[in-house]
């Protein structure tokens, strides 16, 4: 299968001198749900912010998509969702979920379509003339989700999406992911610190311990 991301002998230290990863290789194949998980502070996030190229590596190569982290990160051709739902307060549920259709300049009518499609994979039909603010977090991620995947990316980045969530929504939201995973076989990063997350989902699992990868089950 082919591998899109690829990353190769990494190291990462941080200018006050931490070294947040070391020696790291990972690889990732087209449709596969890879999930990296470790205690808080291993460097999971680090990781996951140089495939995204919010970083770059101190030493070692990153390719996404075969291209550079950088190259594929000006050609848009993936999603992020992070922790905390990062939606624009000025913009209705639905022009959020269509920001990135912006970007790529689809049509009106194409994003109306597609937002209206994600906001029902999201269960969230009823709210695309809400504002972030009418909504719960648990809801404001699982539109941070739909706007993630709206613009159709071959990679899904995602950095404790839950994390930030009450245990019942996170549950709910869990289930959730296993049923997207089922009927849309997209490549998937996705980093925990909680184990149990994933054990059901993931291709893939690497266990991340103080900025290395000390086991990988398949
Ligand atoms: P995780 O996501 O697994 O909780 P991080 O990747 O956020 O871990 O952090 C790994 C280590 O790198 C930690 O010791 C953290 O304090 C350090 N670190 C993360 N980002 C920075 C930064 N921008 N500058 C300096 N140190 C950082
Ligand atoms: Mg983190």
């Amino acid at each position: 299968m082919e591998d899109l991301v690829i990353a190769q002998g990494i190291n990462k230290r941080f200018a006050s001198g931490i070294e947040a990863l070391r020696d790291i290789d990972l690889s990732i194949a087209r449709g596969q749900f890879v999930s990296i998980v470790g205690p808080s502070g291993c460097g999971k996030s680090t990781l996951l912010r140089l495939i995204g190229d919010l970083l770059e590596p101190t030493a070692g190569t990153i390719s996404v998509f075969a291209k550079t982290a950088h190259q594929a990160r000006l050609d848009q051709d993936y999603g992020m969702v992070f922790q905390h739902p990062g939606l624009f307060d000025w913009r209705s549920v639905a022009a959020n979920i269509e920001l990135p259709l912006e970007l790529h300049d689809w049509t009106k009518a194409n994003r109306s379509a597609r937002s209206a499609a994600m906001l029902e994979l999201v269960r969230l039909e009823e709210f695309g003339g809400h504002y972030p603010r009418q909504l719960s977090g648990g809801m404001q991620q699982r539109v941070s989700i739909a706007r993630a995947l709206s613009f159709k990316p071959r990679l899904l980045l995602m950095d404790e999406p839950f994390g930030a969530l009450d245990a019942l929504t996170r549950e709910r939201m869990q289930l959730d992911l296993a049923q997207l995973r089922s009927s849309d076989h997209r490549t998937v990063l996705f980093i925990t610190h909680d184990f149990g997350v994933v054990a059901d989902i993931a291709d893939k699992v690497a266990v991340m311990q103080e900025g290395r990868i000390v086991e990988t089950g398949t």
